[in-house]
């Protein structure tokens, strides 16, 4: 297993793209905005010979889903979202141009709804879908236990935690989210963050301040 970590768009989101032996790929969180970055993802698409299986969005704030719309048109794959990120789903346009982001397409509408605990599989690919509100209210992270990883976009970041102070967003589930699923996890899991550098479940469970938060 591959994984993948391109970080786009005026929020530096990190989009992670993750490939089994046979080059399957799924995609998540594509955060491509501009041309240069449409482009720069297709190179790296064929430079690696992979081939799109699935886009996953671990939640709908605009910069996951700003490249949902060109992954989509390209690749023809299914959106997974989670159905209670409906409501942020459903602000991410005017976001967009509360931002002033003219360049923003609008994502199409997700294919598949996401359920906690739920195993997708895609070619050699598992992962566990582990709900976990508080940033945003159907935020999802998915978990490889195999291979010791979890994408967990604006939940968890190195030394850090996602903002609570956006529509949908509540301190109290966040903290509930982490302590109760996030650090139910090994310790040695590796953990992608959605902005920002890899951590892990041990060294967060010692020192994030959403303990003392
Ligand atoms: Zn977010
Ligand atoms: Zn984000």
């Amino acid at each position: 297993m591959q994984i993948y970590k391109l970080t786009y768009n005026p929020f530096q989101e990190n989009m992670y793209v993750v490939s089994d032996e046979n080059k399957n790929c799924v995609i998540i969180d594509p955060g491509c905005y501009f041309r240069e970055e449409e482009q720069h993802f297709m190179k790296f698409i064929e430079e690696y010979e992979l081939k799109p299986v699935a886009l996953l969005n671990t939640h709908a704030h605009l910069d996951h889903i700003m490249g949902n719309q060109f992954i989509k048109s390209n690749f023809g794959i299914d959106i997974y979202l989670h159905p209670d990120d409906k409501p942020t789903f459903a602000m991410a346009e005017k976001s967009a141009q509360l931002y002033g982001l003219d360049q923003f397409k609008a994502s199409p509408e997700p294919d598949k709804w996401l359920e906690d605990g739920q195993t997708l599989q895609f070619g050699e690919m598992s992962f566990e879908v582990i709900l976990g509100p508080g940033h945003a209210p159907g935020h999802v992270a998915f978990y490889n236990a195999e291979n010791k990883f979890v994408i967990n976009g604006d939940i968890l970041f190195q030394g850090s935690y996602g903002r609570v102070d956006l529509p949908g967003g509540n301190m109290a589930q966040l903290k509930k989210t982490i302590t109760e699923r996030m650090f139910s996890l090994p310790d040695d899991t590796v953990v992608y963050t959605g902005h920002g550098g890899e951590t892990t479940i041990g060294a967060e469970k010692q020192s994030n301040p959403i303990l003392w938060g």
